[in-house]
């Protein structure tokens, strides 16, 4: 009996999701053996039209990683749709936007300004950019368009199931394969984690304030950390309150508060606002003034709060008024 095919595409992240197969070990066997690959560029050489000849909905699962870009992304994230019966946006870029989709606090020209021509290390005394059509000797070449925006994959298709983390975690990737496999399938849509928020799961939650403390907001190289009290209780921005469990805790126990890439949990429209509601419940200050001063004294608050899930959310990227 022919095996199930799935296949692995890498779009806008850092690759870490890729190394995140890799990370799994002996169990990569299982999934090696489990699974047909029929595409895997980063791994394995197949083309595009690999996937051309195969029929819709012959490849049983897509996992794609990484937010959509360019054009590119775009085409062959389409193509995979089309070709797969399941789509699982896989890691926080795809489900998120992730910290790519930070860029959309700033435009495509911007983007192009600083990286063509006003970043230190750049010499380009033409002024020269990429361009979509340049014409040669020995015939067009052609370059994807790089858009506005960053996406996250269910912006650009329609997605099944979503695999949350930076990158996901290995006992969750083998849960979601074996799900797979069973054919038992949960719920179009589901996040493939649990549902409910990673303070609920961390053993420093017995230090978390109920009421109010925060009297000043500090960043980690300000402190000396302590590794057992709640950072918030410390004065440190920690999205766990905001953020799905299931990582293991992976920042708490490097000694480091949680950015978020695990996403909201369910129901939450957006994580970002959801921190602030969290936030503002634990500082200790009536007065305007006060309270300015603090949260003053938070730098980069919207880069904080929306680290991996700015293009999700409501905001989407920066308004230009
Ligand atoms: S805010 Fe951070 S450190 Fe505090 S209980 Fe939640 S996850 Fe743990
Ligand atoms: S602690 Fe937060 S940022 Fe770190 S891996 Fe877990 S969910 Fe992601």
């Amino acid at each position: 009996m022919p095996k199930p095919k799935a296949a692995f595409y890498w779009c806008a992240s850092c690759g870490g999701c890729e190394e995140a197969v890799i990370d799994l070990a002996e169990d990569f066997l299982t999934i090696a053996g489990a699974f047909d690959f029929v595409f895997w560029p980063v791994a394995m050489d197949f083309k595009l039209k690999d996937v051309e000849v195969l029929q819709d909905g012959e490849i049983t699962v897509s996992f794609i990683n990484g937010g959509i870009r360019t054009s590119d992304q775009e085409h062959v994230a389409k193509l995979l749709r089309r070709k797969s019966a399941l789509v699982v946006a896989f890691g926080s870029c795809a489900h998120l936007g992730g910290v790519p989709g930070l860029a959309n606090f700033v435009k495509r020209s911007d983007i192009f300004e600083y990286v063509y021509h006003a970043s230190p290390s750049v010499v380009n005394p033409d002024k020269k950019e990429p361009q979509e059509l340049t014409n040669t000797k020995q015939g067009i070449l052609t370059l994807p368009e790089f858009y506005d925006t960053v996406y996250t994959l269910d912006q650009v298709i329609d997605v099944d199931y979503y695999l949350p983390g930076c990158a996901p975690p290995p006992d969750l990737i083998m849960k979601a394969v074996a799900v797979i496999l069973s054919g038992n399938l949960p719920a179009k849509g589901t996040v493939l984690a649990p549902d409910k928020s990673l303070c609920d799961s961390c053993r420093r939650k017995v230090t978390r304030p109920e009421k109010s403390v925060i009297r000043e907001i500090r960043r980690v190289h300000e402190v000396l950390l302590d590794p057992d009290r709640c950072f918030l209780e410390q004065g440190i921005i920690c999205l766990g309150p905001a953020t799905r469990d299931g990582c293991g805790e992976r920042c708490i126990n490097a000694n480091m508060p949680c950015r978020g890439c695990f996403g909201p949990t369910g129901g939450v429209q957006d994580q970002g606002a959801k921190f602030l509601s969290a936030l503002a419940s634990v500082i200790d200050a009536n007065d305007e003034q006060e309270i300015k001063k603090i949260t003053d004294s938070i730098v980069d608050p919207a880069g904080l709060f929306y680290f991996y899930s700015l293009p999700s959310s409501m905001l989407r990227g920066r308004r230009n008024v």
